[in-house]
């Protein structure tokens, strides 16, 4: 009895397995068909200073409307476009997009964008983008890498010496989701990292968990002692912005101050701006 019971579990669980492999080896080659007709695109998230809360750039978070599944998440597409080899095509993408944006916005609107840590295994890394920032002849300040914990996953000499042939170019790099990962505080006095960000999730619960602002507080102390700047994702009301504001976060990034927008209306932003500056 127990047993047919336990064979009937395991049935069950093969086959949800068995469909979801399917819906795995799917996506898999709608990815592949997808990055060779252009399907992805990116979109931009405003970043404000917390001090004027002026625009100064955006990241750029990519995008997939698959014709029949409609809008796909990065969450579910990344981590598969990872496991199966397609993160070298698709981020060469997202670098190359987001240089030509970053081309086409005057200083100091910066654009970061996000490296995964299967982009930083691969040595042609420096490369893809000292050549994507050649062909939109900008400087490397002009944009920005953002990467996880998760980089600190691998061969650490090697991602060290990735990121610091980055940093050669003059490219800022973040280090993401900054206390959600495996704990990578011993990597910080190694001067790769200009800018921590504090995860979404920190940042939303801290009205309602003290300790939360106590992380965050001593997220802002570490950066400050070496030199780094600090973002706060995922601010979403006045008084998430001001909470930060008041924890001596730098750069604010989240719903209160915009989604991420297509890039005519991220563009319709910076005009606005230039010519509000101008008109002031
Ligand atoms: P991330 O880099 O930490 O990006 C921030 C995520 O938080 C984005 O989700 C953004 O839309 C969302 N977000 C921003 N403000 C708010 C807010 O106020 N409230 C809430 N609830 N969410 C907010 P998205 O675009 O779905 O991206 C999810 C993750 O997928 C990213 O997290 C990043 O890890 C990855 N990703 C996105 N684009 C790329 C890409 O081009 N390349 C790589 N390798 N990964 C990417
Ligand atoms: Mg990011
Ligand atoms: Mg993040
Ligand atoms: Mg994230």
């Amino acid at each position: 009895q127990a047993k047919d019971a336990g064979r009937g579990v395991a049935r069950y669980f093969s086959s949800e397995l068995q469909s979801e492999q399917d819906d795995r080896v799917r996506l898999e080659g709608d990815i592949r068909a997808a990055i060779d007709s252009r399907q992805f695109h990116l979109a931009f998230q405003p970043l404000v200073s917390a001090k004027t809360q002026k625009l100064v750039g955006f990241e750029a978070l990519i995008r997939w409307n698959h014709p029949k599944r409609g809008f796909v998440p990065p969450n579910v597409f990344i981590p598969v476009a990872e496991e199966c080899g397609l993160m070298g095509p698709l981020g060469e993408f997202v670098v190359d997009e987001a240089c030509r944006a970053a081309a086409q916005w005057p200083e100091p609107i910066t654009v970061a964008l996000n490296i995964s840590p299967k982009q930083i295994i691969l040595p042609s890394l420096p490369n893809t983008v000292s050549q994507a920032l050649g062909r939109y002849k900008i400087p490397g300040n002009r944009i920005e890498l953002e990467v996880t914990e998760g980089v600190f996953l691998g061969d650490n000499n090697q991602t060290l010496d990735v990121l610091s042939r980055l940093r050669a170019l003059g490219v800022g790099i973040a280090l993401d989701d900054f206390g959600t990962g495996y704990s990578s505080i011993g990597y910080l006095n190694k001067a790769v990292f200009h800018k921590l960000k504090i995860d979404g999730s920190f940042v939303r619960e801290a009205g309602t968990r003290p300790e939360n602002v106590a992380i965050i507080q001593s997220i802002v102390q570490l950066a400050k002692s070496f030199r780094m700047n600090v973002t706060a994702e995922g601010v979403e009301t006045a008084e998430d912005f001001e909470r930060m504001r008041d924890l001596g976060v730098d750069t604010i990034q989240g719903y209160l101050f915009g989604r991420p927008l297509s890039f005519d209306r991220a563009n319709q932003m910076v005009t606005g701006l230039a010519s509000k500056r101008m008109a002031g």
